[in-house]
């Protein structure tokens, strides 16, 4: 077994690896950074795209794991996109040199401010608002598209379409930014570069024009000299020394997912930033198996975001539907947040299926009234979830009456050709929660009971943001390292 000494370990290359990486390299820090997926970069393979699900489009899985629609064989690779079943719930994670940020739809959306305030009411919202978001924005070069093209483009009909109907019914709708630079898609439109957006490129990896992490924040921490990203490196346990610090059990891969080696790393500091899934099964199997310490709170206080997707078949088919030809990025919301009685956010989503389909699809984004909580199964070495359709009830409540208020006044069934019933109410894109910021940690991230160890990723935020987490969670890992690094807590 290769023994590895070094200073400073990441657990995963998503927002809160990302920008823990560049914020202690640029303070001169070594820094390994240990990821379990691939770095697609590097190894030269192309993403696939939506329509020819190929080796990027799934974690080591015989079938194609796509929300609906999965007809597709594959010889299993370590894929971009995997996705964990629980009972009542599946979750889908990103996973590679970038994390969430290869497979996601790139909605940058900043919470409102009323709900940051409800959420983390010992936060200082002002600094938040003045600072921190506006520095992920341009950090993760945020931008917006030019309502002209999204006007003339064919490939947006599905939100023109989609705007109009929610106008319609009384339905207030916002434009939402996204990390996909709009001026390479204006440029593919005219076709003077290669497609990627316009071309079913999303949730299996974008060849171009989508600013994931590898080109922003991990590019800027590798050209500081001080990173080193091992991919293929899965951390499988964690165990506390008596020095305090910290030796890994890490087992690194080729790409079919066979052993290569079986590596020890001891590090004095460690980051935790795998993922709110990840981060909770690597602290409770560790306390399980070899008696890691930590808190009652970890694990509780998680939520799905109030992620609940839902759609309508037969929109506007005599007038064309929403088009056969989709862009695969986001640009449109319906902001319903303010009604006391059914208070939703939701993206109108794109469905490219390379035909007209004539559906709508939702995902909506709830208050979470009933969080759950994660725990660890010895005997099968898995997380459990505690977390039912008691759970969701309120979401399917507020699914129920968007969608009858979208049909009453513009026609359209429930969609039963997406989903069982017409609702997805065990889909979800944003696990959050379980280690949570202030109650499982300290003010900074720091793990209660431990001296060298920090969480910074999804895990931090109770179980709900009300909108697309990835902007809260890139502001917050921000906001945490830079007071960790003031602390001398890397010193
Ligand atoms: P992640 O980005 O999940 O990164 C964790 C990393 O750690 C992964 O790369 C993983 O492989 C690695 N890892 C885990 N365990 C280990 C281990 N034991 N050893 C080594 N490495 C490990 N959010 C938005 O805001 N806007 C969107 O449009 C949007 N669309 C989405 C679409 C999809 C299909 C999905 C799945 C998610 C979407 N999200 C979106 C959610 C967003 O991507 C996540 O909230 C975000 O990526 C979470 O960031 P993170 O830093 O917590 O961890």
């Amino acid at each position: 077994v290769e023994n590895n000494d070094v200073p400073i370990v990441i657990i995963g290359s998503g927002y809160g690896g990302a920008v823990s990486a560049l914020r202690l390299c640029e303070a001169g820090k070594k820094v390994v950074l240990l990821e379990m997926g691939l770095n697609w970069e590097k190894a030269g393979i192309p993403f696939s795209n939506l329509l020819k699900p190929g080796k990027s489009s799934a974690w080591l899985k015989n079938k194609s794991i796509a929300p609906f629609m999965n007809i597709f064989s594959l010889t299993p690779f370590t894929g971009t996109l995997d996705r964990l079943d629980f009972d009542h719930i599946k979750i889908w994670v990103g996973r590679g040199v970038g994390g969430g940020s290869l497979v996601n739809g790139g909605m940058a959306v900043t919470p409102k401010e009323s709900y940051f305030r409800e959420v983390f009411p010992d936060l200082d919202a002002e600094k938040f608002y003045n600072y921190y978001f506006p520095l992920v924005q341009e950090e993760l070069k945020v931008n917006v598209i030019d309502e002209q093209f999204l006007k003339d483009c064919p490939y947006y009909k599905f939100t023109r379409v989609g705007e109009a109907e929610a106008h319609k019914a009384g339905f207030k709708t916002i434009r939402v930014p996204n990390v996909y630079d709009f001026k390479y898609m204006e440029k593919e439109f005219r076709n003077e570069v290669p497609r990627s957006a316009l071309n079913t490129e999303v949730i299996y990896g974008n060849n171009h024009g989508k600013n994931s992490l590898d080109k922003t924040y991990l590019r800027k921490a590798l050209e500081t000299g001080n990173l080193e990203i091992l991919d293929l490196h899965r951390v499988q346990t964690i165990q506390l020394n008596d020095d305090k610090s910290y030796t890994l059990n890490v087992r690194q891969t080729d790409t079919s997912g066979v052993m290569i080696a079986d590596k020890v790393f001891h590090c004095k500091k460690l980051i935790l930033s795998a993922g709110t899934m990840g981060t909770l099964q690597l602290l409770l199997q560790s306390h399980a198996e070899n008696g890691f310490p930590i808190n009652e709170k970890i694990g509780k206080n998680w939520g799905n975001n109030g992620n609940f997707m839902t759609g309508r078949n037969w929109v506007k088919p005599l007038s064309g539907g929403t088009g056969a030809k989709q862009s695969t990025i986001p640009v449109g919301g319906i902001d319903n947040w303010d009604d006391p009685e059914h208070p939703f956010f939701t993206e109108i989503a794109p469905l490219p299926m390379g035909m007209d389909v004539a559906t709508s699809l939702y995902l909506l984004i709830n208050r979470v009234d009933k969080k759950g909580e994660v725990a660890y199964h010895k005997a099968s070495q898995s997380l459990t979830l505690n977390w039912d359709e008691s759970n969701t009830a309120k979401m399917r409540e507020n699914a129920q009456y968007f969608i009858r208020k979208m049909n009453k006044a513009n026609g359209g069934t429930r969609s039963h050709l997406l989903f069982n019933n017409g609702f997805g109410a065990d889909i979800c894109y944003h696990p959050l929660g379980g280690c949570v910021l202030g109650e499982a940690t300290n003010e900074y991230g720091k793990l209660k009971d431990h001296e060298n160890l920090y969480v910074l990723d999804g895990s931090l935020i109770p179980g709900t943001i009300g909108v697309n987490p990835f902007v809260t969670i890139t502001a917050i890992a921000e906001y945490c390292i830079e007071n960790l690094i003031k602390q001398k807590e890397f010193a």
